[in-house]
């Protein structure tokens, strides 16, 4: 860790300051290994490999843990780098643009393998933290340590060890994975400071009855049981199928009549998405969809209620791919966990 990050951070504990503690070995301008000591309840918090862990795996139930042992296989195993992240990540904010990002400290709730930290930094951001319960904090820290603005954190998203100083949070495709989404919504919005926004985007219920009616079961009592090195060799085969698909029927497709056509079909507008992606990129999204123990698929009357009880304004909800949700708003008052 930068030891510019400790003025982000709080006990998740009691919420105080935090302090370097205990023997630190550095390596240019990272904090590789070493303590943080809390300056209130004086719980320690190690940190190990450049990252500062908060929660512990063993601690945190076993559904958590399933859901952080599958993605944080997958983000160690997937670790490339695609050009067409930056229109996928801008399909998921809209109508952020990178020039909101400018000057402001941001917070990725959920960042995975840390290709949104990235982004963000590209994109002027002051500072950008991103947390990750999993051990994807390792590829995610790997990735961004050569910037000085990024700061990669493991900790649950529930409890975030972070002072609410926050300009802008978002977090993208993690919270419908939490037990409780909406719980890890408000703690996420907690972290931010009034007239700052929060970003977030969801799979939704409406138009995805084939995937609850018959991937859900199919997830939840098989594959997010299986081990992550052999879900992902069998993934290959619905993988190709996946590839065949959107190269042979929905790249052509999409290049007539502006799409329309290829839109009309079904899923048309999801799987048009998927074109300019490479093979490693359709076997992720199959594994990802099959990793997890649990899923949430939310309606659009849910998602509005997030924000209503955050009491954000200027909340901005929008239908993506006809598949999901994305919702945008400001904060108006401190919201309280
Ligand atoms: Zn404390």
């Amino acid at each position: 860790m930068k030891e510019r990050l400790l003025k982000y951070l709080a006990c998740p504990v009691c919420h105080a300051s935090l302090s370097l503690a205990g023997d630190l070995q550095r390596e240019g301008q990272e904090i590789m290994a070493g303590r943080l000591e809390c300056n209130g309840c004086q719980t320690s918090y190690p940190i190990d490999h450049g990252v500062p862990h908060f929660a512990d795996l063993d601690e945190v139930g076993e559904e958590k843990a399933a859901t952080a042992a599958g993605f944080g296989w997958e983000w160690k195993k997937f670790t490339q780098h695609d050009e067409k992240y930056r229109e996928q990540f801008l399909g998921w904010l809209k109508p952020v643009s990178p020039e909101f990002f400018k000057d402001k400290v941001v917070l990725d709730g959920g960042c995975g393998k840390g290709r949104h930290l990235k982004l963000a930094a590209e994109w002027g951001a002051r500072d950008v933290v991103g947390v990750d319960l999993s051990e994807a904090v390792e590829t995610a820290f790997a990735a961004t340590r050569s910037a000085e603005n990024i700061h990669v954190v493991q900790a649950d998203i529930c409890r975030l060890p972070l002072a609410p100083e926050f300009d802008y949070a978002f977090s993208m495709g993690v919270l419908d994975h939490l037990a409780d989404p909406l719980e890890g919504f408000r703690s996420l919005a907690s972290k931010v400071k009034r007239g700052g926004h929060v970003s977030a985007w969801v799979y939704g219920a409406e138009n995805n009855g084939w995937i609850t009616g018959l991937i859900t079961p199919l997830r939840e009592r098989f594959t997010s049981r299986l081990n992550p090195r052999t879900l992902f060799h069998l993934c290959k085969l619905p993988a190709a199928l996946l590839f065949m698909v959107t190269k042979l029927i929905f790249g052509p497709l999409s290049k007539l009549g502006n799409g329309k056509a290829a839109h009309r079909l079904f899923y048309g507008e999801y799987l048009t998405s998927l074109v300019p992606f490479g093979w490693r990129e359709h076997h992720v999204i199959v594994f990802d969809h099959l990793v997890a123990p649990t899923v949430h698929y939310l309606t659009r009357e849910e998602f509005e209620k997030w924000w209503s009880g955050i009491e954000a304004r200027e909340v901005k909800i929008g239908w993506h791919n006809k598949n999901s949700w994305r919702g945008f708003g400001q904060i108006r008052t401190n919201v309280q966990v």
